[in-house]
């Protein structure tokens, strides 16, 4: 027997968010001026949605992600690998590589596999003029708008753009994008109206597709999801439920968890008042109680760093951590589960349980972190639309 500890992924929870996420646009493109926040009316024209699977698409594995996901326009993610995955999975549509390409010798299977990418630097620029390139790629140019990470600078803008029509006339490139990302889409209201302004004074009247916004940015400005005539976001954390923005859960947003973290009681402690539990015997019982076994621990993914107080479900009864976790196991207070017995299914996140960003918030981290640290060595059990899993 495996170990009795589970992630079950939802698929209609992903195809749900998804089509939350449409309305969001939707409603954004016939909103009046006024409720843009004094911004033109958006003008006609298409917002796709890239739905973001890197990182093992946020630990739900990539082919029930791009199952979910199917009704998407496109596919964004990191790494060759993944865009060859997605094509073996059958996926027909766009694909974008959000750092695009590393080395030259990428390029022949990115060509092969219709893969959209990512310029952010000279060097790919440099590695594009030198390569012999079988048909045209299709190309993002990406500018650093004030996050710093990855992009041109505007003042190396015009050179790059202008290198890329070279390109173009040569056969080497395909469609030119412009593209963006955002430091503080999540933070004070208004943070993205700088980098906005300066992304599109830099592109001034070039034509092609724009990608700007991640989920907080088509959350909380979705009319720069819907400005310009052909607009790809770039939502990740959102079409797996969860927010992103501190001290909100998805659930506010109307988006359902697409994962639930469970492990079964190992063990019941009737531990007596003043008595110490787990490791550094950081926790003291208050009272008699019973102390509940669970089989996860930091090596499944479940933070080290959530303190006693996280709270935990046990059948769809709330309750909290109550000591340290440890590598394979973490302790929880029974006493408001009287019938609680070994065997039955904790809930660690999910649903009928804490919704994981509550679990991130008492952890001091985000529930990506959570998500994307989910262990190989939990069993993944793939929920196709309204079927249950066993008790
Ligand atoms: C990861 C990533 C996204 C998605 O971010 P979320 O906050 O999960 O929506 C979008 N764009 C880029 C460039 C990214 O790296």
């Amino acid at each position: 027997m495996p170990r009795p500890i589970r992630a079950v992924i939802s698929q209609q929870a992903m195809s749900h968010n998804l089509s939350v996420i449409r309305q969001y646009l939707g409603n954004a493109r016939q909103a009046p001026a006024a409720a843009t926040g004094g911004m033109q009316p958006a003008p006609m024209g298409a917002t796709h949605i890239w739905a973001v699977i890197k990182a093992n698409a946020y630990g739900h594995g990539l082919e029930t992600a791009i199952g979910g996901f199917a009704q998407a326009d496109g596919l964004a993610m990191l790494d060759l690998q993944e865009t060859v995955r997605a094509r073996e999975a059958g996926w027909q549509g766009p694909l974008l590589m959000l750092e695009g390409f590393f080395e030259t010798r990428d390029l022949p299977e990115l060509q092969k596999n219709r893969v959209v990418s990512t310029i952010h630097h000279p060097e790919q620029i440099r590695m594009l003029q030198a390569s012999t390139l079988a048909a045209p790629l299709d190309v993002f140019l990406k500018i650093n708008t004030g996050m710093n990470r990855l992009g041109f600078a505007p003042q190396q803008f015009d050179r790059a753009h202008q290198d890329l029509l070279a390109l173009q006339q040569q056969g080497k490139v395909g469609r030119i994008g412009f593209m963006t990302h955002f430091a503080d889409a999540d933070g004070a209201q208004g943070a993205v109206d700088a980098p906005a302004k300066v992304f599109h004074d830099t592109i001034g009247q070039c034509q092609g597709s724009i990608s700007l916004c991640n989920s907080a940015a088509v959350l909380r400005y979705p009319q720069l999801a819907v400005s310009a005539a052909d607009n790809w976001v770039r939502p990740g954390i959102c079409l797996y439920g969860s927010s992103p923005f501190a001290n909100t859960t998805g659930q506010e947003f109307g988006l359902r968890q697409t994962m639930t973290l469970q492990a079964r009681l190992l063990s019941i402690q009737h531990v007596k008042q003043g008595q110490t539990v787990g490791y550094g015997s950081i926790y003291t019982a208050a009272r008699d109680m019973r102390i509940g076994v669970v089989a996860c621990g930091y090596a499944d993914g479940y933070p080290r760093s959530a303190p006693s107080g996280t709270p935990a479900w046990v059948n769809g009864v709330a309750t909290q951590l109550a000591g340290r976790v440890s590598m394979d196991m973490l302790t929880i207070d029974l006493d408001p589960i009287p019938d609680a017995a070994v065997g039955d299914w904790v809930t660690l996140w999910g649903n009928e349980g804490p919704h994981i960003d509550e679990v991130a918030a008492a952890a001091g981290t985000i529930a990506y972190e959570l998500l994307c640290a989910l262990a190989q060595r939990v069993p993944i059990h793939v929920q196709y639309s309204g079927e249950s899993v066993e008790k």
